[in-house]
């Protein structure tokens, strides 16, 4: 069922979507704020990446080496880690993807399984931001590992009480940030063409206030 078509995204029976943007764009922040009003599990790949690391999986010890430095873990790990998750019965009536598909060979295998399994894609958000903001945003940025909220030390500064437990991710460098802002445009881009001949790429304006972007992607999901 395609209910972006139909229905209103609040009152939606399911809800497949995508989120796209540069490193640094707000995704994660969005998604978070995003699931409550969907009731979708929101699939972050880097999030699954940075856990199989941490337990010093297979999957892991690969990743790291390409993570570390802001570069792309190879197609075939995130295409196989994806389609397995989002394959599990938490997914039936949707899923937000963030940070998945990063490369057109992943659009592509997401598509052919999606249709294999008779669903279709409802939306793709592009949050949209100048590189020249990007580095800013992502070497400023601390995460708590305890809540999984995501602080900017100089935007949306924690509470002091917080602060000594905070991370600082090690791709968060102005080195691997310059990396993977690169590795976007030549690498994701690519994908947004893809989506947009489907008809269902939704563009809105990252920069702002958070709170004023999750209202942007709601009204860009509505329309
Ligand atoms: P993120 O948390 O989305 O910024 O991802 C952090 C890092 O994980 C990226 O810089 C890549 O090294 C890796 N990664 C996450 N998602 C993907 C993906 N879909 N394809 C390849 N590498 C990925």
């Amino acid at each position: 069922m395609n209910c972006m078509r139909s229905t209103r995204v609040l009152g939606c029976r399911s809800m497949r979507m995508i989120l796209v943007g540069p490193p640094g764009a707000g995704k994660g922040t969005q998604a978070a704020r995003l699931i409550e009003s969907f009731g979708i599990p929101h699939i972050s790949s880097g999030d699954m990446l940075r856990a199989a690391v941490k337990e010093g999986t297979a999957l892991g010890v690969e990743a790291d080496r390409f993570m570390k430095a802001g570069k792309l873990v190879p197609d075939e790990v995130v295409i196989g880690m994806i389609l397995e998750r989002i394959a599990r019965p938490d997914c039936a009536a949707g899923f937000m993807l963030d940070g998945f598909p990063r490369t057109r060979p992943q659009a592509e295998a997401l598509d052919a399984a999606m249709r294999g399994a008779g669903v279709e894609l409802d939306a793709v958000v592009l949050i949209e931001v100048p590189d020249a903001l990007l580095e800013e945003r992502a070497v400023g940025r601390r995460s708590d590992p305890e809540t999984g909220a995501i602080y900017h030390l100089k935007y949306n500064p924690p509470p002091a009480e917080i602060v000594g437990r905070l991370v600082h991710r090690k791709d968060d460098t102005i080195e691997a940030v310059s990396t993977r802002i690169q590795k976007y445009h030549s690498e994701t881009a690519p994908i947004i063409p893809f989506y947009l001949s489907k008809g269902i790429l939704r563009r809105v304006d990252g920069v702002g206030d958070p709170d004023v972007i999750t209202e942007r992607i709601k009204a860009a999901l509505n329309s």
